[in-house]
């Protein structure tokens, strides 16, 4: 019996390859693995994510507009609390 290396649960093995019982904890490994790699190598990371800005521009922009569209609803939302709370 296989014990999963994310979660400890048994591993239901249909393949011998198998080492997560599910794809969320394959994709949680796979998110680990990666976050411990950009915390070992912060140079390369901050490479990697430049290239990826400038090869999707548009979706740089997308992400910028939606934190700024996020930001200001949060500032009205807080406003409005505010004279709510006086
Ligand atoms: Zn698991």
């Amino acid at each position: 019996m296989k014990i999963c290396q994310i979660c400890g649960g048994a591993i239901d093995f249909s393949s011998r390859a198998k080492k997560f019982c599910s794809e969320e904890c394959r994709a949680r490994y796979k998110y680990m693995r990666n976050r411990a790699w950009l915390a070992a190598h912060p140079e390369k990371a901050a490479e990697y994510s430049r290239r990826w800005r400038e090869a999707n521009p548009e979706r740089v922009l997308k992400i910028s507009r939606d934190a700024y569209r996020k930001k200001c609803i949060a500032r009205i939302a807080e406003e409005q609390h505010e004279k709510n709370s006086v």
